[in-house]
Parts: C-alpha cells; sequence; structure tokens
C-alpha cells in the first residue's frame, strides 16, 4: 500500500488499541475507516454486531475536529455517550429532550473542539440555528447510522432523513460515512441517491448470521408454544418476545411472570420512564425476557441476547430481519422462532386496506408483506430466502428449520377448488361473504347453529371437505391467502373473497402445490433436542 495509506492504518490500529482496547479490525473495517480518515465518502452495509460503530469512532478520533453523528436513536443516545466516556472519549448529544443550559452546555464545547464526537438527532438539522453551529465548529466527519430510514420504500421511513442531503450540499469537503443493518438492493440503491452517494466507495457484507437459527412455526397456541420453546430450549436465557399490540405484549408478559419467568413489558404507552427503567434492566441485569412491540430494540447492544420469538407476523423481511439480529451479536448460537397463523394473514391484509396513505403506499405495505408470507412458506431454506431477498446469493444452511426438517409438500388443487367454489357459490348465488371458520365447517359439514341457521346445509359443498381436518383446512386457507389466490374483502371486516387469480385455480389451470402442515408445533419443537 502507498505510504499515506500505511500511516492511515498505523493510527486507526493505535486507536483501535489504546481507546477500544481491541487486537484487530474485523472484516471491513480497516478498508472503511482508512477510506474516511482520507476524506472518502463510504456506504456501509453490515449486519448487526458486524462493528459498525467503530467505522466512524474512529475516524472521528483520528481526524481532527468533531465527528457528528446523525441518528434517529434519541433514547439511546446518554447510554452512547456513557459509554464512549467510560473509554476516555469526549461524547456528546443535542436532541430534543434536553434541557437548555445542557444543550448549550454540548453547543460550547461543539465549537470549542472539545469533543470528538457529538450525537444529533435528525431533525436537529431542519433547525437553522443547528446548522450555523455545525459553521462555527469543525466538524471532521458525519455518520449517518441507520441510513435505511432515508428510503421511503423501506420499512423504516423517516422524514426527517431526506434532508440529510444537506450535508453534503453544505459541507463538501467532509467525509460521510452511511451505514445500516438492513437494505435490500432497491433500498441501498435508494439511500445511495437520497444522500448522494452514488460515488462513495459502497461496502457490503454478508447479511448472513450463522449462529441464529431461523424458525417458522404454524400457530396454534402462540403462548404455550412460547413457553415450551423457553423451557426446552432457552430456560435462563436473555431473549425478547415480538408481539404486534400493547395489549398483548402486556398479557403475554404477564402470562411469562406467572409461569415463572422474569418478563418486562416494553411499549410505547408504557410512561418513558417505565420504558426506560425496563430497557436498562434488559441491558443490565441476566436472563431478563423482554416483552415487546417493536418501538423496542433499535440500536439496542446487548451481546447475548439468546432468542428473538415472533407471536405476530413481522410486516415486512426487512423488519423480521433487523429484529431477528438483535439475538446472537455474540455470535455464539440463538434461535430466532416466529409462530404464524392464519389469523395473522388476514389481520394483516385487513391492515394494510384500511390504512392510511395512497394506493401506492398500499401496494408498497403489500409487496412487503406478500415477501414476508413468501419466507413463511417456503418449503426451501430460510436462510437462502432471507439472503436471496437482499440480493445475496448463498447455499442451504443446515440450520433452520427447512432444512433440519424438510416440509412435505402436497398437491392441494382439489382442495383449493373445494374452498373456492365455497366462496363462489355464497358470493355469486347469495351475496354473502364470511371468514375462514364458518367456510371451513361448511366443507368439514359441521351443522353448528350459525351454519344450520343460514340454511348452508344446502350448499352443494356441504360435507364435501371431510377428508381434512380443521388445523389442514386452515393451513390451506393460509397458504392461499398467502399467495394471492384468496383475497381478504377490503371493507376491513376480514371475510374471504375471490381475487383476479382465483379463477385459474378454479378451471384447473393452475396446480397449488401445498406445504404440509407440521404436526402440532409444540412437541414438534421438542423432538430435536431430547
Ligand atoms: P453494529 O452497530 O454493527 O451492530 P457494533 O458496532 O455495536 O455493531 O459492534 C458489535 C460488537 O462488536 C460490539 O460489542 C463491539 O465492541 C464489538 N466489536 C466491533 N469491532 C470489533 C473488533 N474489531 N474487535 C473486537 N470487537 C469488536
Ligand atoms: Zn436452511
Amino acid at each position: 500500500p502507498p505510504p499515506a495509506t500505511a500511516t492511515t492504518h498505523t493510527r486507526a490500529l493505535e486507536v483501535l488499541r489504546s481507546v477500544f482496547g481491541y487486537d484487530a479490525f474485523r472484516g471491513d473495517q480497516a478498508e472503511i475507516i482508512s477510506t474516511v480518515i482520507d476524506g472518502g465518502d463510504a456506504l456501509v452495509l453490515m449486519p448487526t454486531g458486524g462493528g459498525k460503530s467503530l467505522c466512524y469512532q474512529v475516524p472521528a478520533l483520528v481526524r481532527p475536529g468533531v465527528g457528528v453523528v446523525v441518528s434517529p436513536l434519541i433514547a439511546l443516545m446518554q447510554d452512547q455517550v456513557d459509554a464512549l466516556s467510560a473509554l476516555g472519549v469526549r461524547a456528546g448529544f443535542l436532541n430534543s429532550t434536553q434541557m437548555p443550559h445542557e444543550r448549550r452546555a454540548v453547543e460550547d464545547a461543539f465549537v470549542d473542539g472539545t469533543l470528538d464526537l457529538l450525537y444529533l438527532a435528525p431533525e436537529r438539522l431542519r433547525v437553522p440555528e443547528t446548522l450555523a453551529l455545525l459553521d462555527r465548529g469543525q466538524v471532521s466527519l458525519f455518520a449517518i447510522d441507520e441510513a435505511h430510514c432515508v428510503s421511503q420504500w423501506g420499512h423504516d421511513f423517516r422524514p426527517d432523513y431526506l434532508q440529510l442531503s444537506v450535508l453534503h450540499e453544505r459541507w463538501p469537503d467532509v467525509p460521510r460515512v452511511a451505514l445500516t443493518a438492513t437494505a435490500t438492493e432497491t433500498t441501498h440503491a435508494e439511500i445511495a441517491r437520497r444522500l448522494q452517494l452514488e460515488d462513495a466507495r459502497h461496502f457490503v457484507a454478508s447479511f448472513d448470521r450463522p449462529n441464529i437459527q431461523y424458525r417458522i412455526a404454524a400457530k396454534n397456541n402462540p403462548k404455550a408454544q412460547l413457553l415450551d420453546l423457553l423451557r426446552t430450549e432457552h430456560p435462563g436465557d436473555a431473549g425478547i418476545v415480538y408481539c404486534l399490540s400493547r395489549k398483548s405484549v402486556e398479557q403475554t408478559a404477564e402470562y411469562l411472570v406467572a409461569q415463572g419467568i422474569p418478563a418486562l413489558p416494553y411499549h410505547a404507552g408504557l410512561g418513558a420512564q417505565v420504558r426506560a427503567a425496563n430497557q436498562s434492566r434488559f441491558l443490565r441485569e441476566d436472563g431478563l425476557v423482554m416483552v415487546a412491540t417493536i418501538a423496542f430494540g433499535m440500536g439496542i447492544d446487548k451481546p447475548d441476547v439468546r432468542f428473538v420469538a415472533h407471536l405476530d407476523l413481522p410486516k415486512s423481511v426487512e423488519g423480521y430481519y433487523q429484529e431477528t439480529g438483535r439475538a446472537g451479536r455474540d455470535g455464539t448460537p440463538a434461535t430466532a422462532w416466529l409462530a404464524y397463523g392464519l389469523a395473522d394473514v388476514v389481520q394483516q391484509r385487513r391492515m394494510i386496506d384500511t390504512s392510511e396513505g395512497d394506493a401506492a403506499h398500499r401496494r408498497k405495505l403489500s409487496a412487503h408483506l406478500d415477501a414476508m408470507l413468501g419466507l413463511c412458506e417456503t418449503v426451501e431454506c430460510r436462510r437462502v430466502q432471507l439472503l436471496a431477498y437482499f440480493g445475496q446469493e448463498s447455499a442451504a444452511c443446515g440450520n433452520c428449520d427447512t432444512c433440519l426438517n424438510a416440509p412435505k409438500t402436497w398437491d392441494g388443487t382439489v382442495a383449493a377448488q373445494k374452498f373456492l367454489s365455497t366462496v363462489v357459490r355464497l358470493e355469486r348465488d347469495r351475496g354473502q361473504r364470511y371468514g375462514a371458520g364458518h367456510l371451513v365447517d361448511i366443507l368439514l359439514g359441521k351443522e353448528t347453529p350459525r351454519v344450520t341457521q343460514l340454511g348452508h346445509t344446502t350448499l352443494s359443498t356441504f360435507g364435501i371437505g371431510s377428508d381434512l381436518s380443521d388445523g389442514e383446512w386452515r393451513g390451506v386457507v393460509r397458504q392461499l391467502l398467502a399467495r394471492g389466490l384468496l383475497g381478504v374483502d377490503s371493507e376491513g371486516y376480514g371475510t374471504l373473497e375471490l381475487t383476479e387469480s382465483s379463477a385459474e385455480v378454479l378451471s384447473g389451470a393452475r396446480l397449488v402445490m401445498l406445504r404440509r402442515e407440521a404436526p402440532k408445533a409444540a412437541k414438534a419443537a421438542r423432538t430435536p433436542r431430547s
């Protein structure tokens, strides 16, 4: 390497050793850090736990001036600053939670150059005073953390991120490094375009997290399934359980506590103090289970999270990848477990139909959900599918449920036709729509009060589905919904209707290969161990 680079590298290594106490850089860190120290821009895609922070912290300590870090993680800024202070790094932050005098002290330190790193919430850059402040000091670099937040296509869009192009326009000579742990090729390109990083060096690490075992189980009794997972595979382990609603967060946390498992709730409806207290207990104490909505977790640096469990379907593969990525940052085995069922699909489709925003927005949400459903229903290696979503090729992993226990498929064309024709008969002949439970009752020939009252015993499809069990039928319906061969009504009642593709199945033009439902998941989870 040319002498300048050698010096740069030596200085970086010296900081790594003397300040952070590590021996060597990992992966692309050395290259990224040298690029930034030498004044170049970098776009870094690296999985959680890959070591992104050092990619801007080391250059900030080597280059003259203050490194400015834009981060949406306001709740973590104090922790980050404390952690750096403990290493002797002079750090401060500016966000909306501060008192004016606290803010002034940080601003003065910035101008005086007595800071190494300044963390900024993105909305601060909307304030002209902040821009003026940055002019009064010397900025060594800009780091844009969680850079995927600039993407409107992604799942975590923050409008304030759009303004970050101002950094390059106003301070063209200051190097920038943008970092994210999740980006599809589309999102990657969008980050580069919106942040004007097309000419930057792009560093794309493998997104694979080999120590995480991915498992997606059929949901039947989610709380009991979760308890079984925790008791048989993760006794005493720290982990995160994600639920969709605040109510189910509360109920699940209470349930676990009642079962003797130390669990804490976390959701946006809890007061800021409770949230902060629960978060800090989770970080500091051993073996706590955090039951949370997705409001929890971004930027959480706890190395020994042994499992991440989802009791509800994530809205996108990016979200799933990011949430599961919080497991096993220390590199030792961890479990990503998701329970998923028919009701999840109905609920999510319904939420999209009734969501705010225009048709384009709803199309985006649908595309995200469809990709997630594809991952759930695949009979191929989960990891191959997951990485393919991020544009990365890989071979079957041997460490996911489909690799360990190959799912069987069966020809469900006739079953699909029976179900869809029941929907057709009710809709076309009687102008009626129903949810999955009632339709399955009809196919099973169950004379429930509702079936009898509505006169549905006279339908020609009544009782023609008794070759399958109730659970198998729900599996059929779920898979039809997941593939768009069946739809959920757009009024938000959760009743089922045909889609454009349903006709292909009914006419016999389309074969429907289905995934065979695993036997009761609670038992299945226990077998691999013993
Ligand atoms: P990310 O932000 O990419 O999720 P972090 O920057 O938080 O990852 O780093 C993950 C963990 O790895 C941290 O505990 C960090 O101190 C550690 N780490 C990062 N780089 C190195 C390195 N070169 N050597 C040893 N440990 C490292
Ligand atoms: Zn696999």
